[in-house]
């Protein structure tokens, strides 16, 4: 029986790109902003080529311990506990550093040797230097911040990948999206491309992340269940993206304009 792959909408060829660099065995960057499917894209791949699959959100208090692993204490013993980035080497499976460039410096050091021809990992704890199976593939995402505010990965890093970048897909596959996450009437879906398309244009409101996919689908979701749509994406579109009294009206103008 076939296995059930998790939603996926390709938006340009990013399917042959993650296959290609699975088999050559390069590491792959997800650039983008948030909400864009970065994620979903990496669970997709996951199951698309059956492999076992770690996560790990990097926020700044994720160092290489927490990826390595640690010695703890049980009961009168000390014994070594694998962290994810250990235990997906060994498995030969796929590991998933969502938001690298929040991490500390120390995980991006732990990567270098893992990022190169070596495929290796130099676990300092114990001494040991550990070679990754061919199978092992090292995912990693990150936000550029088209504004400023956010953490910048250092060039150095970025060129030991093949990257590739989400961008918000065009108003076809978004509504295939909403769609098929939603299940919502196809004008729905349209309206909220259109409201979205609108946002992206409007520049000069200076948000610093504009309206995602991920907002969309929320906003959708909430109308499916039957609330007005307006006050849907007052709350599922507006409020996420923006603390500012003049900018929220601005929006919500907008909204009240196309739904
Ligand atoms: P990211 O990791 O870029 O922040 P996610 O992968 O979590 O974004 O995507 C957020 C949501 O947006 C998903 O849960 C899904 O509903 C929707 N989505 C965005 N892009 C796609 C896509 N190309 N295919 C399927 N769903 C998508």
């Amino acid at each position: 029986m076939d296995k059930i792959l998790p939603y996926y909408k390709e938006t340009k060829n990013e399917v042959e790109i993650f296959e290609n660099c699975y088999k050559e065995k390069l590491p792959f960057l997800l650039k983008g902003p948030t909400g864009t499917g970065k994620s979903r894209f990496v669970d997709y791949m996951a199951a698309k080529l059956d492999k076992p699959f770690y996560t790990v959100l990097c926020h700044e208090e994720t160092s290489a311990t927490d990826l390595i692993g640690r010695y703890i204490i049980k009961g009168s013993e000390t014994v070594w506990l694998d962290g994810p980035m250990s235990l997906a080497i060994k498995e030969g499976a796929i590991l998933y550093l969502d938001e690298i460039a929040e991490a500390r410096p120390d995980i991006i050091v732990a990567i270098h040797s893992l990022t190169d021809h070596r495929r290796t990992l130099f676990v300092d704890k114990t001494g040991e230097t550990v070679k990754a199976p061919d199978s092992f593939m090292l995912v990693a995402s990150y936000n550029p911040g088209y504004q400023k505010g956010f953490k910048e990965l250092k060039p150095s890093t970025r060129q030991r990948f093949v990257a590739f970048e989400f961008m918000y897909p065009n108003a076809e596959t978004e509504r295939d999206i909403i769609e098929n996450e939603t299940n919502c009437d196809s004008e729905i879906a349209k309206k909220l491309v259109k409201v979205a398309e609108k946002i992206r244009n409007l520049t000069e409101l200076g948000l610093t992340e504009s309206v995602s996919t991920r907002l969309l689908v929320d906003c959708a979701k909430l109308i499916n269940v039957g609330m007005n749509p307006r006050l849907a994406a007052e709350c599922a579109i507006t409020a996420p993206l923006t603390d500012e009294e003049d900018t929220r009206d601005a929006l919500n103008d907008l909204i009240s304009m196309i739904l």
